[in-house]
């Protein structure tokens, strides 16, 4: 469409002006639509005058009772909640408005308020009308204010209004019940009443998502389509004499998971799969199984974690796992020293090393294999879309595996890895007993510890992780130092206490590591730097001091490092949360050891951007629509995206003319990926 400046009123210096709010063509001015609306006067209950008028927002929390009195006399009474506080309201000889009182929905009253009784005599329920009571309110600057904005909007509808086209099918239309798109975009703005917002916000929000997901699944597809994908054809007899070579049984979940992640190495289209499963579910051998397919297919393959703990572990446990066989295993970090630095890139580049561990930083290196076929990321809660891009532009065309402890509530994978496939681990390892959560004030700890003495009298060992500090990583140092001396006081020389921290020498921290694997520590104090994939099955107990510093999926990893094994496993929160939600935080975390639970709860308490980090995450901001708020629609949206995708050629079919040609020439302005 049209560049803003078509329009009266907008010169050079206004024009730069809106540009630097995103509003570019008279189409994103158009959809640039308020972020709320005039009339909703949030005001708290105590503050308005004894018979003032108002309007209140809030739900309706009991049905509309319609009573009768005197001659042909009415009276509605419902109750409305705002915020905590609940209120009487009644309406007098309108009885028609009983429609539109609906239980649990939210409602705008305009009424007279009685602060005695704390009641309101409804005169209005909005929007019968009033059109100046729906005036939007946008987010402006210094240099575009609302009433210059407003007015561009209606002189932008004016001119150019009867342009705007249904850009969805028809069929979409009508299944839905949408509003048309013109009649909804106008509504945005200047809606008639609440139920008209209503009805132009569903089909906004609905429009956001679907072409979202009809972008992501041409990605989807044009992966797909990719022919120069690798086929690694394995030697399935190999693979199964693993298998059953491993000390124990694979889950169903496990056997599952690894069929899936065959099926996609074997065919020639390009694997992108995201392994999501709990905390100690078992990824790492269902990693290893696809790398060892890999290898006897007569490729190489990667493994990158993101700590050089995490590395130097699964160094550890690869090695014991392909001892009897045929397999080179090389770790490769930031401490690996020059001379054998030189060696394992040559033994890379020739060949002859056949499964390369490093951290997240290997791709970032200048590290040529002679035949990579898989790269697998473990941990691979933070990165995502970046990651992937980076493996593209070094030219590398591997089948990708990115595996993530961080249970990925639905709707957050389905938005943020869309375009990828998705397997899952949803069953832990046999004879795993739950770990018992519980939730103590400070003052408690001294008991917690004799009783940790307790336990760790039966052969147990444990963490106790120190409070991340934001501001300095030295105080946080300090401090860990601080509790690692109280708890030598305590427990020695009956048990043994390590120290870990970030500061420390990587070398130093592969030898506390070691130390308390090999169980000549029987406690480790530690900060976050343990928070991922670290393995000791021995360790059953854990004390997570101040504990509502953290945030939920990190109280849920950390807590992962415990009940690895058989016995029954405990980990102990200490904290004083100040206030609801911190509460509310310990409590769900006492309530549920599963991980999707505490994700899903914490995306509510937290919102998405905190969980992913929002600018790493790749995570597309909507405009209108809330991926939390409108999960349904996004995934009704993303059911109607592939069925479309599933068409052959559906860009030639008449009825998505219109939608073809707009994603055409959105993909043009890239309003969604960078
Ligand atoms: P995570 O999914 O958190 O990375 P790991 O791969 O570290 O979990 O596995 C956790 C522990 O469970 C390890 O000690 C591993 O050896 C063990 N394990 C994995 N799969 C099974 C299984 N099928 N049966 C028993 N133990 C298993
Ligand atoms: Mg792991």
């Amino acid at each position: 469409m049209q560049s803003v400046a078509v329009l009266a009123g907008v010169g050079k210096k206004r024009q730069q002006a809106l540009a630097e709010l995103g509003i570019e063509s008279i189409e994103s001015l158009l959809t640039y639509y308020p972020f709320r609306y005039e009339d909703v006067q949030q005001r708290q209950l105590a503050e308005i005058q004894d018979q003032e008028k108002v309007t209140l927002k809030g739900t309706v929390v009991s049905p509309a009772v319609m009573s009768r009195f005197g001659y042909k006399k009415t009276r509605l009474q419902f109750r409305m909640m705002q915020d905590r506080d609940v209120f009487q309201v009644s309406f007098f000889n309108q009885p028609y408005l009983k429609d539109k009182i609906i239980l649990s929905e939210e409602i705008v009253v305009y009424g007279k308020w009685d602060a005695k009784r704390k009641a309101l005599t409804g005169m209005k329920i909005f929007g019968s009308g009033k059109q100046d009571s729906f005036a939007p309110v946008y987010h402006v600057s210094k240099k575009i204010r609302q009433a210059t904005l407003q007015d561009l909007i209606k002189q932008a509808f004016a001119q150019f209004g009867e342009q705007i086209e249904e850009i969805l099918p028809v069929q979409l239309v009508d299944k839905y019940r949408l509003m048309e798109r013109k009649q909804a975009i106008y509504a945005m703005h200047f809606p008639d009443d609440m139920d008209t917002y209503r009805q132009a916000k569903r089909r906004v929000v609905f429009e956001e998502f679907f072409l979202f997901q009809m972008k992501l699944q041409g990605l989807k597809q044009a992966e797909k389509a990719e022919v120069n994908g690798l086929c690694l054809s394995y030697d399935a007899k190999q693979l199964k004499a693993f298998i059953q070579k491993l000390p124990f049984e694979l889950t169903d979940a496990q056997k599952r998971v690894t069929n899936e992640i065959c099926a996609d190495l074997k065919s020639p289209k390009h694997m992108q799969r995201l392994l999501q499963g709990d905390v100690g579910s078992g990824k790492t051998i269902v990693a290893a199984i696809a790398l060892y397919a890999t290898i006897t297919a007569g490729f190489q393959g990667a493994l990158m974690v993101p700590t050089e703990i995490l590395a130097q572990q699964h160094m550890e446990s690869f090695v014991s796992l392909f001892a009897a066989m045929d397999v080179t295993v090389a770790l490769l970090t930031g401490s690996t020293k020059t001379k054998e630095r030189k060696h394992i890139l040559a033994g890379i580049k020739d060949g002859s090393i056949d499964i390369l561990i490093g951290t997240h930083a290997l791709i970032q290196e200048d590290v040529d294999f002679a035949q990579l076929g898989l790269v697998i990321t473990d941990e691979q809660h933070r990165f995502g879309v970046n990651q992937r891009k980076v493996l593209r532009e070094k030219g590398w065309k591997p089948d990708v595996l990115f595996m993530t402890a961080t249970p990925i509530p639905r709707t957050l994978a389905i938005t943020a890895y869309g375009e990828m496939d998705v397997s899952l681990i949803d069953e832990l390892p046999k004879g795993r007993i739950p770990i018992e959560t519980r939730w103590v004030r400070p003052p408690q700890l001294d008991t917690v510890l004799h009783w940790a003495k307790k336990e760790l009298a039966k052969g147990h060992q444990m963490y106790v992780i120190c409070p991340l500090i934001e501001e300095s990583e030295m105080l946080d140092v300090q401090n860990a130092q601080k509790i690692y001396e109280e708890l030598k006081e305590f427990f020695e020389p009956i048990n043994a206490v390590g120290l870990l921290h970030g500061k420390m020498k990587p070398s130093e921290k592969e030898q506390v590591m070691e130390q308390f694997k090999e169980n000549q520590t029987q406690i480790l104090v530690s900060t976050t730097v343990i928070e991922v994939g670290v393995n000791v099955p021995n360790a059953t107990l854990m004390i997570i001091i101040d504990a509502d510093r953290f945030g939920l999926a990190q109280l849920h990893q950390l807590r992962g490092r415990v009940g690895r094994g058989v016995s029954a496993s405990y980990c102990i929160l200490v904290a004083n949360p100040k206030n609801e939600v911190g509460k509310e935080r310990m409590k769900v975390m006492t309530e549920t050891t599963n991980g999707f639970v505490v994700s899903e709860r914490d995306l509510a308490l937290r919102g998405p951007g905190e969980i992913f980090g929002q600018r790493q995450s790749g995570l597309p901001e909507f405009l209108i629509a809330d991926i939390v708020e409108h999960a349904t629609v996004l995934e009704v949206a993303k059911q109607e995206a592939e069925s479309i995708w599933q068409q052959k050629d559906w860009k030639l079919l008449p009825a998505f003319h219109a939608l073809a040609s707009y994603l055409a020439n959105a993909r043009k302005e890239n309003v969604f990926f960078d």
